[in-house]
């Protein structure tokens, strides 16, 4: 695979796609954001105005857009205009009856198809260090690795259409409810008069452990490296978690599937965007929930 088009430039398309230009490959580009494309021609980016024309020159067509809704409206245009055989990887967090429906249109079309979301922000995008949670056939599987190779560090194939999605909402869905668990912990702590950096030196190494606590502690000190030490500027946005909390709870609807902590932490994490928090760090929960009765 030499050409390839990369659909959504934004914060984290944008970083990618750059990452398969370092790679040499070409990469056609396409957003509606002025500002977007304008980064994406600073990273060597040949932006297109006509989608068509990118799909069309391309052996893969990545995708990195906001919402399932996006995806399938990009999909009804690019999926006429590919060649057939074309490599379809859809890199954005959709719902997963969204990524089913485009995995069948692709299918249908004669192209080969894989959700592959991600973890590791804007950070790992840029260092070419994101985890991909890919489902899909092996077929497209294998043809996918050589690109997500090129911008991630641990890929993992998690089985048929769809189930990329599915691991990527169960995996957010632990967090979320983890770094409410870890707060409430170091709130609690607090009144009782023990100390943030005794409650992690203990916490960290026993049973309580996780990755909320050990790498992205939400109080400042412990984890040099955790937004909690930088005001709590994302890292990720406290959005982010609570669209990926509603899909994991529209996911559990639709498979009759009981999430009574999955279902509370999204009405936390709701509580806590409506609160103003939208921009801040998920982990800055930890103050709103201080102030919850
Ligand atoms: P973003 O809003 O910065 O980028 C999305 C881009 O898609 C925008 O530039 C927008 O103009 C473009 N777009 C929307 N509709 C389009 C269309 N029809 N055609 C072409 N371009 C279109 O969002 P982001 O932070 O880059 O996130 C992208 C995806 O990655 C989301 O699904 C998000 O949930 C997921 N994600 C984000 C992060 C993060 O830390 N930002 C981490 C993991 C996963």
């Amino acid at each position: 695979m030499k050409t390839v088009a990369f659909i959504g430039l934004g914060n984290m398309g944008g970083p990618m796609a750059a990452n398969l230009v370092k790679a040499n490959y070409v990469v056609k580009g396409f957003d509606l954001s002025e500002q977007a494309k304008e980064q994406a021609r600073k990273d060597g980016i040949e932006v297109v105005d006509n989608v068509d024309e990118a799909v069309a020159a391309s052996d893969a067509i990545i995708t990195m857009l906001p919402a399932g809704k996006h995806l399938l409206s990009v999909y009804e245009v690019t999926l006429k205009a590919a060649k057939p055989g074309s490599l379809f990887i859809d890199c954005s967090t959709v719902d997963v009856d969204s990524s089913r429906t485009a995995h069948d249109a692709a299918e249908k079309a004669g192209m080969l198809s894989l959700d592959a979301p991600v973890s590791g922000g804007v950070g790992g995008a840029t260092a070419g260090t994101l985890t991909f949670m890919a489902g899909g056939t092996k077929e497209a599987f294998d043809k996918a690795h050589e690109l997500l190779d090129v911008m991630g560090g641990k890929i993992v194939h998690c089985g048929g259409a769809g189930n990329g999605q599915a691991a990527k909402i169960c995996n957010n869905m632990i967090l979320g409810i983890s770094m409410i668990a870890s707060s409430e912990a170091f709130n609690l702590a607090e009144k009782l008069g023990l100390d943030h950096q005794a409650l992690f030196d203990v916490a960290s190494t026993s049973s309580g452990q996780c990755w909320s606590i050990n790498t992205y502690c939400p109080v400042p000190g412990p984890v040099p490296t955790s937004p909690a030490n930088n005001d709590y500027a994302p890292g990720f946005a406290a959005a982010l978690m609570l669209k990926d909390l509603k899909l994991s709870q529209d996911a559990a609807k639709s498979a009759g599937v009981s999430t009574p902590l999955g279902s509370h932490a999204e009405e936390l994490y709701q509580s806590f965007n409506d609160a103003g928090g939208s921009g801040i760090d998920f982990s800055g929960i930890i103050n709103h929930l201080k102030g919850s009765k």
